[in-house]
């Protein structure tokens, strides 16, 4: 061969590999984006255990004004560490984006997750994203709002603009509704209350069948007021809320031993 042929095939030996790096490279991207889109309940053993992901990333993503407080940002990280067991620990980081224009249908959320989302599951680190958007929901009255969906394995997002709306921004009644949303939506990826059909305490002894996928205990987190507020009730939630010593938890006997046979803590 002379000496231009070798080069040449050199040349296009290396064409080759840097083009099967960057299919390589798509395709891990692909695959992961894939294991962030699956049905909203499907990783809570994934979530909770430490069998197959050892750590966590949460991305929470939000424009200046629509920012969650910092006291909310401090009850989320103790209710995670409380829940979840993830040896090589739980980052959690967050991304600002500018203000989106709202309201938005759950099509519209999907979107801005897909432009604005940095972080998917990779190797043993599964990644979760919660966007508190700059908008209400479309799905809203004049008789109810949504304060927050889960809506994918990973997905969340909390209607920031109708919580701050609500509670006239009133930084404690914020803090208070804030939290419990954002713990509430968790507990749907967490697979409360029989959102895959896999409960064990089966025939309505937990799951409330008057407002399904919820659970029957009232002070539980998640009793089902905690997603959508009737707004003739809305003082009388907000008072019932500031009532409480703490913000609501998962109760011990039904929605907490869910979350440990899924191998949570
Ligand atoms: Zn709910
Ligand atoms: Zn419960």
């Amino acid at each position: 061969m002379t000496r231009f042929y070798k080069k040449l095939t050199f040349i296009i030996l290396l064409v080759f590999v840097v083009l099967s790096c960057k299919n390589d490279d798509d395709q891990e991207i692909q695959e992961s984006m894939a294991e962030n889109r699956k049905a909203l309940g499907s990783s809570a053993e994934d979530l909770l255990s430490a069998d197959t992901y050892k750590s966590m990333t949460i991305e929470l993503v939000f424009s200046p004004a629509y920012k969650p407080t910092t006291q909310t940002l401090d009850l989320f990280r103790d209710f995670i560490n409380a829940r979840v067991n993830k040896p090589d620990g739980i980052t959690f980081i967050e991304t600002n984006i500018s203000d989106q224009n709202g309201p938005f249908s759950i099509s519209q959320i999907r979107t801005i997750e897909n432009e604005q989302r940095t972080r998917y599951t990779v190797g043993d680190d599964i990644a979760v994203y919660v966007y508190f958007a700059s908008g209400n929901a479309n799905s809203d009255t004049s008789t109810s709002v949504t304060i927050g969906t889960a809506y994918q394995n990973t997905s969340i997002v909390i209607y920031e603009k109708t919580l701050q709306e609500v509670t006239n921004n009133v930084q404690d009644v914020l803090t208070r509704l804030e939290a419990t949303t954002l713990h509430h939506e968790f507990g749907h990826l967490f697979g409360l209350v029989n959102i895959q059909d896999d409960d064990i305490h089966p025939g309505g002894k937990h799951e409330d069948l008057d407002h399904q996928k919820h659970c029957i205990i009232d002070d539980c987190l998640m009793y089902f007021e905690s997603q959508t507020l009737k707004r003739d009730q809305l003082s009388k939630n907000i008072e019932r809320l500031k009532g409480f010593q703490n913000i609501p938890s998962f109760d011990p006997g039904f929605c907490i031993h869910d979350l440990q046979v899924k191998g949570g803590i």
